[in-house]
C-alpha cells in the first residue's frame, strides 16, 4: 500500500477518526475536509518538495557575507507550504486556523517529510509558535505566534550550547535585565542575552522576513553567579530583528550573529548554525547584548520547553517514519524491476532459465517485509499518540488526564523507536539494492544518512531510555504502565475473537509479563546506578513490546474489515507485516531483558583504562 492508502486505512478504519467531528472544535469537519487537506499536501509535496530532495542535499546552504543562501526550490517550496496554511492548519479559526484534529494535521504533515525531509523548517515553527500559545502574553502571541502560524516569521529552539547538549542544567548563556525601564516593555520583561547557541537549526536563511529565536538563558542572582542545574533557567524570545508594538521591523537588527554553518551527514536542505548572541556584532543602541522579552515566569524556562516536547517528539518521529517507508518505497520499485539470479529447486538451479526478479528471492522479500513491519508498525504508533493528544486538548476529562498520561509513557518510544527501526529499515533498502545502493545515483543512501539525526537530536537514545526506565514507567505510582497494561488486554480480547490473531494474543501478553518482570528487578534495590545501567535495551525491549500492541491492534481492526478484493491485497500485507513482527522481532525482548532483569554491570564497571 501507498502511503495515502495506509494513511486512510489507519485514520479511518482503525482510529475512528472521523468521529472526532462530533466534538465542537471540530464540528465543521468531515471525512470529505480530512480528504482534501491531503489532497493538498500530497500535491504540493509531490510538486514542490520530492523533485528537489536531491538538490538540497547536493547544494548545501552557504554563507555570502552575513546571508546564508539556500537553493530556490527550498523558497519555492516554503512558499507553497506557507500558501497552504499548514502552519497554523490545528488553531483557532480567530487566529487563521483551520481547527484540524492534531491527528489529521500530523498525517498531512507525512506528506512533506516522505517527499523531502529537510526543506524548510516548518516543524520547529510551529512547535515555537505552539509554546507562546500556552506560555506567552496576549501582545507575545498576537506579536510572534500569529506572525509564525501566518508564515510571515520562522521560529527556532535555541537549547544547545557548545558544552551543554544532554546536559541543559549545564548551560551558561545569561540574561541580565535591560535598564530601569526592562519590567514595563509591552513585549515582555526585557533583558540583555549573552552566550552562544550550537545546532540551532534554522538558526539563519532569508526564507523569511524574520526569525523568532526562543532562547534558553540563566537570570544571574544577586551576588551575579548562575544557578546551577536546570532551576535557574528561563525563556526568552529573542528577534533576529527588533520589531514594534504593531509587528512591524523597527529597522534595527538585534545582536545575534551566526558564527558558522555546521556540515551535516544529512538533512542538508535545513541550516544548522552556530549562533553568538550578545557579543556586539550588531549593538542596540550602542550596546552589545541580544534583546530577549521573558516568556512566561523567571526559572520556568525548562517547564515551558517540556510543555511542547511531546507533539514535537511525535513530528521527529514521523519524520523517521516517513524517511523508512520512503526507502521501503523505493527499494520495493527495485526489487520488482531487478532481475537476478534464478531460483533454487531440489535440482540445483537451471542456469538455462533467465534470471528472475529480486523480489522472487526470500531473502529479498524477508528484508522487504521487515521495512514494512518496521515502518507501518511505527506510523501507527505515531497516529495513535497523535490521537491522544487530540483526547487530551478535547476529551472528556477522565479520558483527558488518561490520554495525557497515556502520552507521557509513550512519548520516548514514539521519538525513539522509529528513529531506531525505520533507520534499519533505511539500511535495509541499501542492502536491497546491492552495490547500486551504496552509490549516489539512487536515493536510499540519503534517506539512510537523513534518518541518522534522528537518535540524535530532540534527547539522545540513551537519554530517552534513561527518562523511560528512570521516570515514566514510575509515574504516578505506575499509573501510566496500568493504563498502558489495560489498552493491551483490552487489544488481546478482541484479537482472541478472531481465530488467526489468538495465539498471537498470548504471545503479546507473555511479552509484557516480562517487561513487568524486568521493570522490577531493574529497580528491586532502588539504586538508580544499576538499574539505569541497561536503559536503552530496556527501551528497546518495551519499544518491540509497544509496537507488537499496536501491531496486534490494527491486525484485528483489518480482520474485521468489509473488504473489496483490491482491500483483501492490502489486508494480507497487513497481516502479514503483523506475523513477521511476531515471528522474526519479538523474539529479541528477551535478549535485551536479560541485563536489566540482572543489573548486568559488565559496561557500567569496566574500568576506563581496560577500553
Ligand atoms: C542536525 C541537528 C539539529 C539540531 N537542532 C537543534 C535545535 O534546533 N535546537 C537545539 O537546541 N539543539 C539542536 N540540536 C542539538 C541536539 O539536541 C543535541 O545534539 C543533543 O541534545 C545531544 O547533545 P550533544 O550533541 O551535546 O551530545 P552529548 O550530550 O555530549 O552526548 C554525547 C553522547 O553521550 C551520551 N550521554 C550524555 N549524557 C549522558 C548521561 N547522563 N548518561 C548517559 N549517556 C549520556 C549521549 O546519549 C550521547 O550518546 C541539533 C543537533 C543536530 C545534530
Amino acid at each position: 500500500m501507498k502511503l495515502r492508502q495506509t494513511l486512510q486505512f489507519l485514520l479511518y478504519e482503525w482510529l475512528d477518526t472521523e468521529s472526532l467531528c462530533r466534538r465542537p472544535r471540530f464540528a465543521d469537519h468531515a471525512r470529505e475536509t480530512f480528504d482534501a487537506v491531503f489532497d493538498t499536501c500530497e500535491r504540493i509535496a509531490r510538486e514542490k518538495y520530492a523533485p528537489f530532495n536531491r538538490l538540497v542535499d547536493t547544494q548545501e546552504p552557504y554563507v555570502d557575507g552575513d546571508t546564508v543562501v539556500l537553493p530556490q526550490a527550498t523558497h519555492d517550496a516554503h512558499k507553497a507550504f506557507v500558501a497552504s496554511g499548514m502552519l497554523g492548519a490545528a488553531q483557532d479559526y480567530e487566529i487563521g486556523g483551520m481547527q484540524l484534529p492534531y491527528t489529521v494535521n500530523a498525517s498531512a504533515n507525512a506528506f512533506f517529510a516522505l517527499a523531502s525531509v529537510s526543506i524548510g523548517s516548518n516543524l520547529l515553527t510551529v512547535a515555537n509558535a505552539n509554546l507562546l500559545l500556552i506560555h506567552g502574553t496576549y501582545t507575545q502571541k498576537r506579536m510572534f505566534a500569529a506572525n509564525e502560524f501566518s508564515g510571515r516569521w520562522a521560529g527556532t529552539m535555541c537549547l544547545s550550547e557548545p558544552q551543554a547538549g544532554s546536559s541543559l542544567s549545564d548551560i551558561t548563556a545569561r540574561a541580565e535585565p535591560d535598564g530601569d525601564d526592562s519590567q514595563d516593555d509591552p513585549l515582555g520583561p526585557r533583558y540583555r542575552l549573552r552566550g552562544n547557541k550550537m545546532w540551532i537549526s534554522s538558526g539563519e536563511h532569508e526564507l523569511t522576513e524574520n526569525i523568532v529565536h526562543l532562547v534558553l538563558a540563566k537570570i544571574p542572582g544577586p551576588d551575579g553567579k548562575l544557578i546551577p542545574g536546570t532551576r535557574g533557567i528561563s525563556l526568552f524570545i529573542v528577534p533576529k530583528k527588533l520589531v514594534d508594538i504593531d509587528g512591524q521591523l523597527t529597522g534595527v537588527r538585534n545582536d545575534v550573529a551566526l558564527a558558522g554553518l555546521n556540515h551535516k551527514l544529512g538533512w542538508r536542505g535545513t541550516t544548522n548554525t552556530l549562533l553568538n548572541f550578545g557579543e556586539g556584532k550588531f549593538p542596540v543602541d550602542g550596546r552589545a547584548g541580544a534583546i530577549g522579552y521573558l516568556v512566561g515566569q523567571p526559572n520556568e524556562g525548562l517547564r515551558c520547553m517540556f510543555h511542547m516536547m511531546n507533539e514535537a517528539r511525535i513530528g521527529v518521529g514521523t519524520a523517521a517514519v516517513m524517511l523508512g517507508l520512503a526507502g521501503y518505497y523505493a527499494s520495493l520499485d527495485y526489487a520488482r524491476n531487478r532481475p537476478q539470479g534464478r531460483p533454487v529447486g531440489i535440482g540445483g538451479k537451471d542456469a538455462a532459465s533467465p534470471p528472475v526478479r529480486i523480489i522472487e528471492h526470500a531473502d529479498v522479500k524477508r528484508m522487504l517485509l521487515a521495512q514494512k513491519s518496521y515502518c507501518e508498525g511505527a506510523l501507527a504508533l505515531e497516529l495513535y499518540c497523535a490521537r491522544l493528544v487530540d483526547e487530551d486538548h478535547t476529551g472528556e476529562p477522565q479520558a483527558a488526564a488518561e490520554a495525557r498520561l497515556l502520552l507521557e509513557l509513550l512519548t520516548p518510544i514514539a521519538k525513539s523507536w522509529p528513529s531506531e527501526w525505520c533507520l534499519e529499515a533505511n539500511s535495509l533498502a541499501i542492502q536491497i539494492h546491492g552495490g547500486y545502493g551504496y552509490t549516489r545515483d539512487f536515493p536510499v543512501e540519503q534517506y539512510w544518512r537523513d534518518n541518522r539525526l534522528n537518535m540524535i537530536h530532540e534527547g539522545t537514545h540513551g537519554i530517552h531510555g534513561m527518562d523511560l526506565l528512570g521516570r515514566k514507567v514510575r509515574m504516578g505510582g505506575g499509573r501510566a504502565m496500568d493504563l498502558l497494561r489495560q489498552r493491551i488486554v483490552d487489544t488481546a480480547q478482541r484479537a482472541r475473537a478472531q481465530p488467526e490473531l489468538a495465539g498471537y494474543a498470548a504471545a503479546l501478553q507473555s511479552a509484557w509479563e516480562r517487561i513487568a518482570s524486568a521493570t522490577r528487578a531493574a529497580w528491586s534495590d532502588g539504586d538508580p546506578g544499576s538499574a539505569l545501567a541497561n536503559a536503552v535495551p530496556y527501551m528497546q525491549a518495551f519499544g518491540h513490546g509497544v509496537l507488537a500492541w499496536i501491531w496486534l491492534d490494527v491486525a484485528t481492526a483489518a480482520g474485521s474489515r468489509d473488504l473489496t478484493a483490491q482491500g483483501e491485497t492490502a489486508r494480507v500485507g497487513t497481516i502479514a507485516a503483523m506475523r513477521y513482527f511476531y515471528h522474526y522481532e519479538l523474539g529479541k525482548i528477551d535478549a535485551w531483558l536479560a541485563p536489566v532483569q540482572q543489573r548486568d554491570m559488565t559496561c557500567a564497571d569496566l574500568p576506563e583504562e581496560a577500553f
